[in-house]
């Protein structure tokens, strides 16, 4: 190893990204903060109408994070009490906390072993008469199997809602994520591939009924002010995060292509090294790499590999060390029976590998890492 001190490589970098859009955001904020309209203001109806062009659909509602999005869609679709709803076990916890806010209940079907996506086979297979929507999320920024996906939804008069917190940019036969079933969920969290400084969301749709009913829960349940027709929430994107999300939407496709050569870039370097796989793209669509996973060999592989990073100064990370059927925050939904076993994404869960991807990461950092990989 190499005497000189090397310099930190961290899993994203948001300062690397500010000095581009540094111009943009001061002269909004200070616009913003000078007309001081800062709950539902110009910058968040703009936001919503750049994205629902962006995306091409009907309607775009911010509000105040992803899991917020989730839930919203799903309130705002008629999912509640009694329902089933059928998604993936590999996700970060939203996505099943969402299907729990509204009284359904998360019904976790095992996923395809090279995308990491749900099955469509195992979505079809859990079908009940209680099942009410599926949920996929496209992981990692690969979009998940929306053809197959359609037509189970399509014959079995399920509603289809797209966990999109990480597939901002992502398309199937050049439609995009967020687009291609009832509502789509997107998140804004920092590191997300469009973020702000804060937390953020938004709900997509096509469907007007769905768009109107997810305005008026984010806003107390209200269509007039103080007439109040539901119970709903106080769950809206502030309208300085929605001034940052502008700045940086014009940028987004050049980012997530600048995140496609770093995956390139690692998946070529990476050819040939025993016991790792490489990510697999399965061709439904653009991938926009969210992050880059790999499979080790086993726990004690990756152990090894994420220890040799550090010692090099470069992060990993596990997304995710434990799938969602074995959390115990989920533990009630096995009503003290065995927990169902999801094998491949067991397996996965030990497995998987995230390497630094970043708009930003320089090539030869990508080099670095896999080099350290290599030896
Ligand atoms: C980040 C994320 C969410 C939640 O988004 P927040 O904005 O953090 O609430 C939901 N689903 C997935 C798959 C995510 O990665």
């Amino acid at each position: 190893m190499s005497q000189q001190k090397t310099a930190a490589i961290p899993m994203v970098d948001l300062t690397a990204q500010y000095p581009l859009i540094r111009a943009d955001i001061e002269a909004g904020l200070q616009a913003a903060l000078s007309e001081a309209r800062f709950i539902l203001g110009p910058n968040v109806q703009a936001l919503e109408a750049e994205i629902a062009a962006y995306l091409g659909v009907e309607h775009c509602v911010s509000v105040a994070s992803g899991t917020d999005a989730l839930h919203l869609a799903l309130r705002a679709a008629g999912v509640g009490e009694g329902d089933e709803v059928i998604t993936t076990p590999f996700s970060f916890i939203s996505t099943a906390e969402a299907i729990c806010y509204v009284g359904a209940r998360p019904v976790f079907v095992d996923i395809d072993p090279r995308t990491f996506n749900v099955d469509p086979a195992a979505v079809e297979a859990a079908i009940t008469p209680a099942t009410r929507a599926i949920m996929p999320v496209h992981l990692f920024g690969q979009p998940a199997n929306i053809p197959a996906l359609r037509d189970i939804a399509g014959r079995h008069d399920l509603i289809l809602i797209e966990d999109c917190a990480q597939s901002f940019g992502a398309a199937v036969d050049g439609r995009m994520t967020g687009s291609l079933g009832h509502a789509g969920a997107f998140s804004f969290f920092p590191s997300k591939n469009l973020g702000g400084y804060g937390d953020g969301g938004l709900i997509s749709t096509d469907d007007d009924r769905l768009a109107a009913e997810a305005k008026t829960l984010r806003n107390h349940g209200s269509r007039q002010r103080y007439y109040h027709d539901v119970v709903g929430y106080n769950s809206r994107l502030d309208e300085l995060q929605a001034v940052i999300l502008r700045a940086k939407l014009p940028h987004i496709d050049d980012f997530n292509e600048h995140r496609r050569s770093v995956a390139r870039r690692y998946t070529e370097a990476l050819q040939g090294v025993a016991g790792l796989t490489t990510p697999h793209e399965d061709g439904v669509g653009r991938h926009v790499y969210h992050q880059y996973t790999l499979l080790c060999e086993d726990e004690a592989h990756r152990d090894r590999l994420m220890a040799e990073l550090a010692a090099d100064n470069i992060a990993s990370a596990v997304y995710y060390p434990v799938p969602l059927h074995q959390q115990a925050a989920f533990s009630d939904l096995h009503d003290g029976s065995a927990v169902p076993a999801l094998p491949v994404a067991e397996d996965t869960a030990k497995r998987c590998l995230s390497l630094p991807i970043y708009p930003e990461l320089a090539l030869t950092d990508v080099d670095r890492i896999a080099a350290v990989l290599r030896r």
